[in-house]
């Protein structure tokens, strides 16, 4: 998008729910679903005197996103409490991590518009979720208000960007990257319509090439990467609108509406101080050894980017394949399952990513759920490799093998689908359609190559598409020019 004389400000702020079995700070499930306030205890309730205990696995998890943002480790990190006072938050304060965090200084590489940028991540910090309130339909037409705690206390990485972003396209790109990080890493569902990967957005806006930073407003809660798109797009525009008018723009807290696509301001915006942090008393410091971070680099799977680099050098496929392929981890092993069967990596990448995608799509299946096995995509290519079958049978039979998980040979089998390629065979076609369409004969020899295709066509009908098509291409070529 272009904003004329302006451009776009951008921070991110994602909080991502962690696969930890119990919360951050006590022994309770963190299951999603459960009947409310049974996934309680004293500790995540607030209650007087019970203390916090720091869960091994959030800090396991919080480095291991660290190394692969490439952060800076903090050897000693602190707990600081948070003072607010919210219904969904018992204590009044939230336990999170303010003057040092676990993770700064690093960066993640997006790809746009074929462009390589760094985005500088600034910190990523342990914190605990609070509550839940639940209303009768919206919290403006119910006259009443419910508390669920089961979320109290759910451990959240807090993921700060510096303000390094330009589009709200970029936004998406920074997100759905920082989400297939989460994936890969197996530390976070994210999934944005439970809550599990939320993000909120700072944004200002200043004339292109100026240096200094406007006022910026906060976008709360967007929830889905359309919804990113869209409430930032309308708020640089509403912004830069301001601005032209000769106003000012309002540090401020807005929420998007997304029925109506515009966004309200909420409140004003709040500073640190308002928080009054101070460094949570019953947590000590945290100190994490060399050791423990060398046990956590070493379950560091390969990421996206990384896999994406190997797959285009390797493999040499374009990029846009290498994009889809690598963007689910289950989807990049079934690729290299199958080619180690059939290594042809080109075909193989042509094939999952229109057959095999479009499949997994109507049906809403994951690609480690496929019905079909690699060893099963790679026997019907070897069949279209051999001769065996042409390439638009094999793209009838897909289906059928997906649906039923039979094996390609049976199906072709089964229901005569092997190709023609016997050449008596095939001219013995061509004769019957040729000496069936004279006016046809008569005007590609007068020069309309056109024609070809019309032959091809009624050859393929009659042979119910089983024609060997190269070899029918040479012999009804010779034919035609009466050779
Ligand atoms: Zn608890």
């Amino acid at each position: 998008m272009d904003y004329g004389d302006y451009e776009g400000v951008m921070g991110l702020e994602v909080h991502a729910h962690l696969l930890t079995n119990s919360k951050i700070f006590c022994g309770c499930s963190t299951a999603f679903g459960a009947e409310p306030n049974s996934h309680t205890c004293p500790t995540c309730m607030g209650l007087p005197g019970a203390l916090p205990v720091i869960n091994k696995k959030v800090v396991d998890f919080a480095i291991k996103l660290g190394l692969a943002l490439h952060c800076g480790i903090s050897r000693k990190s602190i707990f600081a409490r948070k003072n607010y006072y919210y219904p969904d938050l018992p204590k009044g304060y939230q336990i999170s991590q303010y003057e040092e965090p676990i993770c700064t200084n690093g960066y993640l590489t997006i790809y746009t518009n074929d462009a390589k940028k760094r985005v500088r991540v600034n910190r990523v910090h342990m914190e605990e979720d609070a509550g839940k309130l639940v209303h009768e339909n919206t919290i403006e037409t119910s006259s009443y208000s419910m508390v669920d705690y089961n979320r109290s206390s759910t451990p959240l990485l807090e993921i700060v960007s510096e303000p390094d972003i330009a589009t709200p396209e970029e936004a998406v790109v920074y997100l759905k990257v920082l989400r297939d990080i989460l994936l890969y890493l197996e530390i976070c569902d994210g999934n944005m319509e439970e809550g599990s990967f939320r993000c909120d957005a700072n944004v200002s806006i200043r004339k292109k090439g100026a240096q200094e930073l406007g006022t910026r407003t906060e976008m709360k809660n967007l929830n889905s990467f359309k919804h990113v798109e869209k409430s930032l797009d309308y708020e640089i525009k509403r912004q830069i609108e301001l601005i032209k008018k000769g106003g000012k723009v309002v540090q401020e807290t807005r929420l998007f509406n997304a029925d109506e696509g515009v966004t309200y301001s909420m409140r004003g915006k709040e500073e640190a101080h308002d928080y009054r942090y101070f460094p949570e008393p019953d947590l000590l410091p945290l100190i994490v050894s060399d050791e423990w971070i060398d046990e956590v680099r070493k379950t560091l799977p390969e990421l996206p980017m990384e896999k994406m680099e190997r797959f285009t050098d390797k493999y040499n496929l374009p990029r846009y394949d290498v994009e889809i392929l690598s963007s689910d981890k289950d989807l990049a092993d079934y690729f290299e399952e199958t080619i180690k069967l059939f290594p042809e990596p080109k075909t193989v990448s042509n094939w999952i990513m229109t057959e095999l995608l479009r499949e997994f799509k109507e049906g809403d299946v994951s690609p480690k759920d496929s019905p079909i096995s690699p060893a099963c995509l790679a026997e019907l290519l070897s069949l279209v490799k051999e001769g065996t079958i042409s390439n638009k049978i094999a793209k009838d039979v897909f289906p059928e093998v997906y649906k039923t998980g039979v094996s390609p040979k049976k199906i072709v089998q089964e229901k005569g689908l092997i190709q023609i390629s016997d050449e008596s065979a095939i001219i013995a076609t061509i004769d019957e359609i040729i000496a069936r369409s004279p006016k046809e004969l008569a005007d590609f020899r007068a020069g309309k190559e056109k024609l070809l295709g019309f032959f091809v066509g009624q050859v393929m009908k009659e042979t119910k598409g089983q024609a060997n098509p190269k070899l029918l291409n040479e012999l009804l070529l010779k034919r035609l020019k009466g050779e």
